[in-house]
């Protein structure tokens, strides 16, 4: 078969994610066994305009499917907003002849892609890279499965000493604007109680489990928050229980940015890799192009750039209520 591609890019864009370099390793490691010319963009979109490309081999990538980051570095880069700063990447892609591209980053990234690959002769394909897994299309991001188990270990440490302390703790996990982190690592250690952007919090009801369980002397209560809660992150909801229970002992614990690092988890070694490989299969034939590749079901799914920009993915009410009845 003929490819349609010789010379391919990558990159990562937009917010960082544990399993990032294991989808470079695999952009790289299966170009080059199809004969492509694989070049690294430094800094996501940043390197594309400031002509910051390299060429890759396969020991460039060697020794990082097990470490966090991104070799390629990342970069919020707001000269690709304007479609000066587009026309002058597209410039440097082709004076070195690269007629293919694979975006790894969020749906940010993918909405600067698919302007790209609309405006210009280079297809695109996006492999979703995010801790927050905020996006439809897929049932996994890259980075989210190793966010969730550092979350997890982290507030399983938490539970320790509030046992200690009969204390409620308040932890603050990432999602600004998904629950999915809260969620999963909220199920993971028998939280209390989650509160996510995706649904209003009845501060009240929350208040009146946490003194029914007083009564009980089920004094130890974990309360995740995601960062985008309504509330506005732990501290306010802190804030908001001590208004309504003076005498509670309550701490607050903000996880931040030790849920972007780390060594990837299985899960997202395996995904990273198996997207990495499909990117590049897909640039080759050049059928499915201007999506973005995903994994539902264990399958490969495919969706065009520009729906993978307008949906998310959208947490079902019943797991809010599982939360609640294993907590009780
Ligand atoms: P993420 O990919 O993690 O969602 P961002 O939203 O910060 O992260 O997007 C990463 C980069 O993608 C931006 O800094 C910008 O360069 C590019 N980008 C995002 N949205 C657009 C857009 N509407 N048009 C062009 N480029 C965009």
């Amino acid at each position: 078969m003929e490819s349609k591609v010789s010379k391919i890019g990558v990159l990562t864009s937009g917010g960082d994610a544990p399993g990032m370099n294991a989808a470079i390793r695999a952009v790289v490691r299966t170009g080059i066994y199809y004969g492509l010319d694989v070049f690294g963009i430094m800094r996501g979109y940043t390197g594309m305009i400031e002509n910051d490309i390299f060429r890759m081999e396969s020991k460039s990538v060697a020794n990082i499917i097990q470490r966090g980051g991104t070799i390629l570095k990342t970069a919020r880069c707001k000269e690709f907003f304007e479609p000066e700063g587009r026309k002058k990447a597209y410039e440097n892609l082709k004076r070195l002849g690269i007629n293919g591209l694979v975006v790894i980053g969020g749906d940010g990234s993918f909405r600067g892609a698919q302007k790209f690959s609309t405006e210009f002769d280079i297809p695109c394909i996006g492999l979703p890279g995010t801790i927050d897994k905020d996006m439809a299309g897929t049932d996994f991001t890259i980075g989210f499965d190793t966010a969730v188990n550092t979350a997890i270990s982290a507030i399983d440490k938490i539970r320790d000493t509030a046992d200690a302390h009969d204390r409620l703790f308040i932890i603050e996990v990432m999602g600004r604007d998904s629950g999915y982190i809260a969620l999963h690592s909220g199920i993971g250690t028998g939280a209390e109680n989650i509160l996510i952007p995706e649904y209003k919090t009845n501060i009240e009801e929350v208040v009146e489990r946490l003194q029914e369980k007083e009564k009980r002397k089920k004094l130890v209560n974990l309360l995740v928050v995601a960062e985008g809660d309504e509330f506005g992150g732990a501290n306010e909801v802190a804030k908001a229980i001590k208004a309504r229970m003076p005498n509670a002992d309550i701490k607050v614990c903000i996880l931040g940015h030790i849920q972007r690092g780390g060594a990837p988890s299985s899960i997202d070694r395996l995904i990273a890799s198996r997207l990495g490989y499909a990117a590049v299969e897909c640039l080759i034939k050049g059928d499915k192009v201007n999506t973005m590749i995903g994994v539902v079901n264990n399958h490969l799914h495919y969706t065009p750039l520009n729906e993978a920009v307008k949906e998310t993915q959208t947490i079902d009410p019943e797991w809010l209520k599982i939360v609640k009845i294993l907590a009780s």
